[in-house]
């Protein structure tokens, strides 16, 4: 049976994927591994591919950043079975289920600002997570108060409040998690404060809607599962999906690959005649397929096994660039 338009999916599974690229700058190499990854993942399994596009993400969206994303995953030759599917397009099923935690008293409005957090955290220093700062709590009313809802009210967040417990989960790559979200960031964001759903929360409603059963990420995002976790419980959300978080690919000066390692885009590495196949080679030697060659995108899917790969963080090398832009 075809399950779908894909000549790789011909076997239905009840097993779900997505890939969702935020359209907030074009793909670059790290990006595109994981992709690449979770795309094998689903192909080999026979999991349903579902694409969305992860376009909540505020000021950060670039125009025509999600046909871009589109474009050069399916230069890779990566493919999907349904979508694109995008979040802005509505948002009601955000704002219901805003609604149901606000009927529970479990979000509350808050107009703090960066710089108010930033001030309080300041006088009261904590190790949150790296990017973002412990919310100190400051406009959480002292006991959970039913409310209504409001998305439009002026320069209004409105952050959950996080019990004060471990939330465990197993993880494909990453292994045993326990991890205190209250003692971490504290009480997140779930709807900003230009009124639009916060990350978190599209996330975990998204995944819900789209059945999704099967997460595979980067490992930046390991903090991000235990809040979903932590929602999914709120929302009475099951079965939990399955997570799958990948070790990131850094520059060789230890930091996460981005702008400041230079031109990773594959778009400009497109433009200078690199190839799809020595582009996969090269993920493919960073995931645990051998020493670098051109390889096309069937074998990487033929050769592909989570076993193998690499559970250290991957380092984008100087050889690795040369090895791209050989002719
Ligand atoms: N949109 C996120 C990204 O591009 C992925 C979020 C997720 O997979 O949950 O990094």
């Amino acid at each position: 049976m075809v399950g779908g338009a894909s000549a790789y999916h011909n076997v239905m599974s009840d097993r779900r994927t997505r890939l969702a690229p935020s359209p907030t700058g074009a793909l670059h190499l790290g990006n595109a591994r994981t992709f690449l990854i979770n795309w094998a993942m689903a192909r080999q399994q026979n999991w349903t591919i579902v694409l969305r596009v992860e376009d909540l993400d505020g000021p950060r969206v670039k125009e025509g950043a999600d046909k871009l994303a589109i474009d050069i995953l399916q230069w890779l030759g990566l493919d999907w079975d349904e979508g694109p599917h995008y979040q802005r397009h509505d948002l009601t099923r955000y704002h219901a289920a805003l609604d149901r935690l606000a009927g529970q008293g479990l979000i509350y409005p808050c107009q703090c600002t960066r710089g108010d957090i930033a001030a309080a955290a300041r006088s009261a220093p904590h190790e949150g997570d790296e990017h973002e700062l412990r919310y100190p709590g400051t406009c959480r009313p002292a006991a959970a108060t039913p409310t209504r809802f409001e998305p439009a009210l002026d320069a209004t967040a409105w952050r959950v409040r996080v019990p004060d417990q471990v939330i465990s989960f197993t993880d494909q790559v990453a292994g045993e998690q326990a991890i205190n979200v209250a003692q971490g960031v504290g009480d997140f964001v779930l709807s900003t404060r230009m009124g639009l759903p916060a990350y978190q929360l599209a996330v975990v409603v998204d995944d819900a809607a789209q059945h999704i059963t099967d997460v595979v990420r980067g490992d930046d995002l390991v903090p991000s599962a235990a809040r979903q976790i932590m929602l999914q419980q709120m929302l009475n959300i099951a079965p939990q999906p399955r997570y799958t978080h990948l070790p990131l690919v850094y520059g060789p000066d230890g930091r996460r690959l981005a702008k400041r390692h230079g031109d990773t885009r594959l778009t400009t590495y497109r433009k200078h005649g690199v190839s799809a196949e020595r582009i996969i080679g090269l993920l493919g030697h960073w995931s645990g397929l051998g020493p670098r060659q051109p390889m096309t995108l069937s074998m990487f899917l033929e050769r592909f096994d989570l076993a193998r790969l690499p559970r250290q963080p991957i380092t984008f090398t100087a050889d690795d660039e040369k090895w791209l832009l050989t002719k």
